[in-house]
């Protein structure tokens, strides 16, 4: 290998990172990683995980084991209840299978994974259709498992929302049995999300066309800080009946980033073979699991374990939920009211409107590159800011330098 290996470029986003560790002006601003910060642009450790890391801490048993290879079942089972809800049909018909994950990464690159392995029809893996535009990474994780990739509109530049003609359209001109992955809730990187009515709509094109559904759900909670509410999507196309994988993060909704907390799991179709087809999947995911990880890191499943399992601090998850929620639409009004108060060139309205933890300003390459250079704020060469990166200090700032790169 080392005369024929090339070198790779860096990775976008961490690039990013990197050059705002090493920016030294006091003004600078981070709008690139997708991470909560306070309204000191500080990193925050949930007051409920604080209480959780006490729990675990000074449990006389804390040992260092192994996990079992699905991972810590107090994690996952709760899991499972939090996405799909506690009286999911798919979980009183015995018909879900789930393992403990390197967080969302991990979760997508295993479902990704298995699908190569075992879903085919006449013998051809079957293509997975993403959003357009969609998660950097997901890209690379489903080509480095050899699938094929296409993608479907799904935002419009000039609404600045979906673009939900011309998403049904594609979802419905796909192949049948092809894999459509999905972000159920708080999109990466648009902020925009598809209506009741209109995932409706979508489901009922997937079910037509026999498409497989594939969730990737990194933001529960983040989007109307309703943990429930951020499933519907979900459980919807649960109840409708397919069979399909989702990926779970607790990266975002607990602050876990590093610790790699997450569950991928997967919903047979109801029916009478559902429960044997079930452990057939299940038997196949640990077998990947164990030539792929072994089993998951345990410290990260346990926290999470905590919170889920403990009514009284599942409570005050919800509440710090609402306050990462709550801060990030409060600047998502002081950056649109701000703008529109200088008088900045455009509409500001899809800064309210998109939610999550991100905003898709409609800023292009070169507005980007010169917020950088000349202001020192950093974000995504897409226009996408990390909404959490404004606090009160910045955001006066923030909106004087966008007013100014859009009128040069
Ligand atoms: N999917 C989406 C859409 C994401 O935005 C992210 C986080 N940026 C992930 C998956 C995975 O994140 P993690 O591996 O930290 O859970």
């Amino acid at each position: 290998p080392a005369e024929v290996v090339p070198k790779a470029p860096e990775d976008a986003l961490f690039g990013l990172m990197r050059a705002y560790r090493a920016d030294e002006s006091p003004d600078k601003v981070d709008l690139g990683i997708g991470a909560y910060r306070d309204d000191n642009a500080k990193p925050w450790v949930l007051p409920v995980v604080k209480k959780a890391d006490d729990v675990i801490r000074n449990d006389p048993e804390l040992n260092h084991e192994y996990l079992p290879i699905v991972g810590l079942e107090p994690f996952t089972s709760k899991a499972a209840e939090l996405i799909l809800g506690s009286n999911s049909p798919a979980l009183t018909e015995k018909r879900t299978s789930t393992v403990q994950t390197i967080s969302g990464t991990g979760a997508v690159h295993l479902g990704a994974l298995f699908l190569s392995r075992f879903y085919k029809v006449n013998g051809a893996n079957r293509t997975v259709y993403l959003p357009n535009p969609t998660w950097a990474n997901h890209n690379q994780i489903l080509t480095n498992v050899g699938l094929q990739v296409a993608s479907y509109p799904y935002f419009d530049k000039d609404t600045r929302g979906l673009a939900y003609d011309g998403m049904l359209d594609a979802i419905r001109s796909a192949p049948e049995r092809s894999i459509i992955l999905l972000h159920p809730c708080a999109h990466n990187p648009t902020g925009v999300d598809p209506t009741e009515e209109q995932w409706r709509a979508i489901a009922e094109v997937m079910k037509e066309k026999k498409h497989f559904p594939f969730f990737d759900c990194a933001y529960q909670g983040f989007a109307s800080g309703d943990l429930d509410r951020d499933a519907s999507a979900v459980r919807y196309f649960i109840e409708q009946g397919f069979e399909l994988l989702i990926s779970q993060s607790f990266s975002k909704n607990l602050g876990l980033y590093g610790e790699r907390a997450g569950c991928l799991h997967y919903i047979a179709a109801p029916g009478p073979s559902a429960q044997e087809v079930t452990t057939r999947v299940s038997s196949q995911l640990a077998v990947l699991q164990r030539s792929e990880i072994s089993n998951p890191p345990i410290y990260g499943a346990k926290v999470a374990a905590t919170v889920l399992n403990d009514p009284a601090l599942f409570a005050e998850w919800r509440e710090n939920l609402q306050t990462m929620s709550g801060r990030i639409i409060d600047m998502r009004k002081a950056l649109r009211s701000k703008l529109e108060e200088l008088g900045t060139p455009g509409t500001w309205n899809h800064i309210t409107d998109q939610i999550g933890m991100f905003s898709f300003t409609g800023l292009n390459e070169q507005q980007v590159a010169n917020l950088q250079k000349e202001y020192h704020i950093y974000m995504t060469k897409n226009g996408r800011i990390s909404m959490a990166g404004l606090n009160t200090r910045n955001v006066d700032y923030v909106a004087k330098a966008v007013d100014q790169v859009v009128r040069e």
